[in-house]
């Protein structure tokens, strides 16, 4: 969509199929596409100052999952204007509880969505969000 070209999303998931499908649909969408796939290694571009417009994050990662991760980012006041959007195969209501506990703005089943539903749920969040 030409309204969200540009847009920097940062994609983080530990399948680095799954990031390079995601990646590929989101540039050709005409994002600005970044992508980590552990906890930690996006946890260090966020703290090196990296403010992306949507954070797309998996939650079931070796280490810190996706969800503690959230909670340092909101722990230590980082990119507060972010979308933060949880992207899991896990449909676990618990996960969703504590996903709602941090404000994360949207919740993406993966394994029901297919990589262009993702972008279009994507485009949906962040349009209701006003970013
Ligand atoms: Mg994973």
């Amino acid at each position: 969509m030409a309204n969200d070209s540009g847009k920097k999303i940062f994609i983080i998931d530990d399948d680095k199929f799954l990031l390079d499908m995601y990646s590929l649909k989101f540039n050709k969408a005409g994002y600005d596409v970044k992508t980590a796939d552990s906890t930690e290694e996006a946890l260090k571009t966020i703290r090196d100052g990296y403010e992306p417009e949507i954070v797309l994050c998996d939650i079931v990662m070796p280490g810190l999952d996706g969800l503690d991760m959230v909670g340092a980012i909101r722990k230590e006041k980082l990119i507060s204007k972010s979308v933060i959007i949880m992207l899991t195969n896990q449909g676990a209501s618990e996960d969703i509880a504590k996903a709602q506990k941090l404000s994360v703005d949207g919740y993406i089943v993966k394994a029901t969505t297919i990589p262009s539903e993702v972008l279009t749920e994507v485009e949906k969040i962040t349009k209701s969000k006003k970013v």
